[in-house]
Order: structure tokens, then C-alpha cells, then sequence
């Protein structure tokens, strides 16, 4: 699973991670956005609460997930990113982990100084038909206008990563993921990573905790 502030690079380093070790990437944000983009009774339901900038009631949530992991395409892994969030999603994902025989393994938080994310969220473009993350000046496509992934041509930024919105998201991820970093601490299945190297860096210390783990 990957930790880290909204920013921290999790996006970036889950599509880095997926080519590497051929396993699902799980998002709850993109799992909600395509049932949004779709409008199933589900997108309808977590349209309500996105858009407030409010969590998805956990209830939901974990009844994604557990329903994805259930899938056969997670038998050799899977990862984890934008959940669980809170300590009741935490409880909910060693349950059902266990009952399913897939219960996460290890834990990485992407550490950021909070003083960076702004100016990373600020610059932040995503393909949208792909989904892949992009930065004005950190992590330009190669071709102006061109997705590296898929060579589309059409990129958006999200309505939440305006600066207004930006602080409050920080602040309010804070204070939700201070008591997950100590629940996974205390499992012994934490691995802290440091975010604030370039891309590439970044992904070579996560690929040498997961290296280890397997
Ligand atoms: P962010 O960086 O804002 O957290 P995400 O793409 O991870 O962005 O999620 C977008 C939105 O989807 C969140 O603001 C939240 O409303 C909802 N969401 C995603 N994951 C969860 C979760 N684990 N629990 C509740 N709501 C979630
Ligand atoms: P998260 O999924 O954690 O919110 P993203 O992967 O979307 O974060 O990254 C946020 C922004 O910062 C994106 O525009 C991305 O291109 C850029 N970025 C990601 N990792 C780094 C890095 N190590 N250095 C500089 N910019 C980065
Ligand atoms: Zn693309």
C-alpha cells in the first residue's frame, strides 16, 4: 500500500510500480471517478460526497475494495493506493485480507516536505485517457501535447487541486494519516520512504523495499 500526502507522488510511483511487478493498482479515487464518469448508482452516490471534498462513507468504500480483491487477477499481489484513510478502513482491510487469503504485506509512505506539495499539486496535469500524472516543470511529457503512456492528446487538472482547495486537503490528510503510519509501525510492515529526490530515485528505494519483501 501507498502512503504519503496528496502530492507525496503516489500516482507517479503506482504506474512505475504496476509495469515493474504486473499487479493490479488499485485507486479508490479512480475506481470513484469511473463510476462517476459513468454515472452507476455508486458514482452517483460518491459524486455527492466528492464533491463536498468530503470522504465516501466507509461502508461503501470498503465494499469496493473487498469486492476487488476477491477478483483471481489479485492472486500474486496487489496494490493499494488511497486506501484504507482512516483507522475504521484500516480494520476493515486486515479482515477481509485475512478471510480472503491477500492481507497486506507492507506499507510505504512517500514522505514530502508540506511546503513542496503545493507547488507540485498546483502543476499537476493527468491524460485523460489514460490517467497517467504529469508536472509543468518537474514532469513535462517528452512531446508537448502527447502522452508518454498512450500518446493521446487531451489532459485536465482536477477541480481539487486549485490552491484554495489544496490547504485544506493537506491539513485534513494530516490529521488522518498520523494514526494509520503508527498502526502500520506497530505491525512491523512500515517502510518510510524519502519523497524528496527526483522521480526515478524515488522509485529505485521502493523498488528495493519491495525486492526485499518478495
Ligand atoms: P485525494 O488526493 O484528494 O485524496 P483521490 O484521487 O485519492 O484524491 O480521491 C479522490 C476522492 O475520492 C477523495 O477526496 C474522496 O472523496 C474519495 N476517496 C478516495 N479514496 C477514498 C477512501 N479510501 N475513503 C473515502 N473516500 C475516498
Ligand atoms: P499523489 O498521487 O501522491 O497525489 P502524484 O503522483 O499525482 O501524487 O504527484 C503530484 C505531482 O507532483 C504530479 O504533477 C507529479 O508529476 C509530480 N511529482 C511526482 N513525484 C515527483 C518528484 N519526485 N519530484 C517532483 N515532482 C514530482
Ligand atoms: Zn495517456
Amino acid at each position: 500500500m501507498l502512503m504519503g500526502l496528496p502530492g507525496a507522488g503516489k500516482g507517479t510511483q503506482a504506474e512505475k510500480i504496476v509495469d515493474q511487478y504486473n499487479i493490479p493498482h488499485i485507486s479508490t479515487g479512480d475506481i470513484f471517478r469511473a463510476a462517476m464518469k459513468n454515472n452507476t448508482p455508486m458514482g452517483l452516490e460518491a459524486k455527492s460526497y466528492i464533491n463536498k471534498g468530503e470522504l465516501v462513507p466507509d461502508e461503501v468504500t470498503n465494499g469496493i475494495v473487498k469486492e476487488r480483491l476477491a477478483k483471481d487477477d489479485v492472486d500474486n499481489g496487489y496494490m493499494l493506493d488511497g486506501f484504507p484513510r482512516n483507522m475504521a478502513q484500516a480494520e476493515a482491510l486486515d479482515q477481509f485480507g485475512a478471510e480472503l487469503g491477500k492481507p497486506l504485506n507492507c506499507v510505504i509512505n512517500i514522505h514530502v516536505d508540506p511546503e513542496s506539495l503545493m507547488e507540485r499539486l498546483t502543476g499537476r496535469y493527468i491524460c485523460r485517457n489514460c490517467g497517467a500524472t504529469y508536472h509543468k516543470i518537474f514532469n513535462p511529457t517528452k512531446v508537448e501535447g502527447t502522452c508518454d503512456r498512450c500518446g493521446q492528446h487531451e489532459f485536465y487538472q482536477r477541480e481539487d487541486d486549485k490552491p484554495e482547495t489544496v490547504k485544506n486537503r493537506l491539513e485534513v490528510n494530516i490529521k488522518m494519516n498520523t494514526p494509520l503510519l503508527d498502526f502500520y509501525k506497530k505491525q512491523g510492515i512500515l517502510h518510510e520512504v524519502d519523497g524528496n529526490q527526483d522521480i526515478d530515485k524515488v522509485f529505485a528505494d521502493i523498488k528495493a523495499v519491495l525486492d526485499q519483501i518478495n
